[in-house]
């Protein structure tokens, strides 16, 4: 019997997008296992966000190939439909309904297609009330429900972010330095909520932090002017002779490598 072919949730193959001739992404190629929670790092400007952009379909690529699961073209593909597909991201800064209730803020995003009026004054069912607690307590604000997502930290505002995606059930969870701006307590429950999250659905993370990246990674991808300089653990990225060129003159402590 043959053995089936490797299921990659994402490939992405001899991608190239250029901006005003720039190639901001230069002859990539990534691929991730499903379930993978995957790090990249690299310096300003070497197209990580491009990247994400590109999986999102908010960017096309000038070619190449980006598939998702076996055979899902999403090149081909606008942004809410790659959204309804099950790849959800979670920009730099939280983007949450700052008057409504951490309970109102889930129970919006577990209604994707509703007006948030008819949302908010129609009856909830029993399956949506435990879901919105499940979702609650995966991201540590069990006994924050009532709250106004205004008056929550920095922190738990983007951990109700990840929660807003996590209400969808996304197979691949694009997010873009979740760390940024947050206390060093609440990077590492962040990391922790990662982590946990790993498994059931697949996971990029793109981060700057050295030390978060530790905590979280096991395989780093390093990406440097469009493409892959370097993927391996930590220990193996930071070893890296071609990776320790590039970061030269950058290091700085839990910044960069
Ligand atoms: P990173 O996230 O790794 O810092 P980006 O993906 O944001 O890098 O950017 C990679 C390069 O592409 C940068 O030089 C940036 O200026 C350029 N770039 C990204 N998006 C656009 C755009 N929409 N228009 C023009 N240039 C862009
Ligand atoms: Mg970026």
């Amino acid at each position: 019997m043959n053995q089936p072919a490797k299921q990659f949730i994402l490939t992405i193959e001899g991608v190239t997008k250029s901006f005003d001739g720039f190639k901001a992404i230069n002859d990539l190629n990534f691929y991730m296992d499903e379930g993978e929670l995957r790090v990249i790092i690299g310096p300003n400007g070497a197209g990580k966000s491009t990247m994400l952009d590109l999986i999102t379909g908010r960017t096309r690529p000038d070619r190449g190939k980006v598939e998702f699961g076996r055979d899902t073209d999403l090149t081909a593909l606008n942004e809410y439909q790659i959204n309804r597909l099950g790849i959800g991201r979670k920009f730099q800064t939280p983007s949450v309904y700052v008057d409504h209730t951490v309970y109102n803020n889930i129970l919006l995003s577990l209604e994707g297609s509703r007006s948030v009026w008819s949302t908010l004054f129609s009856r909830t069912t029993s399956e949506q009330r435990d879901r919105i607690q499940e979702v609650a307590k995966t991201i540590g604000l069990a006994d924050r429900l009532e709250a106004k997502a205004g008056f929550l930290s920095h922190g738990q505002k983007q951990w109700l972010e990840i929660g807003m995606l996590l209400a969808q059930n996304p197979r691949l969870l694009l997010v873009d330095e979740p760390a940024a701006g947050m206390s060093d307590e609440e990077t590492a429950k962040t990391g922790e909520l990662l982590m946990s999250l790993a498994g059931k659905h697949s996971i990029i993370v793109i981060e700057h932090d050295m030390v978060f990246v530790r905590q979280i990674a096991r395989t780093v991808t390093v990406l440097h002017q469009g493409s892959i300089l370097c993927e391996g653990t930590v220990d193996e990225v930071q070893a890296n002779e071609r990776v320790i060129q590039v970061y030269l003159g950058r290091k700085k402590r839990g910044d960069t490598p």
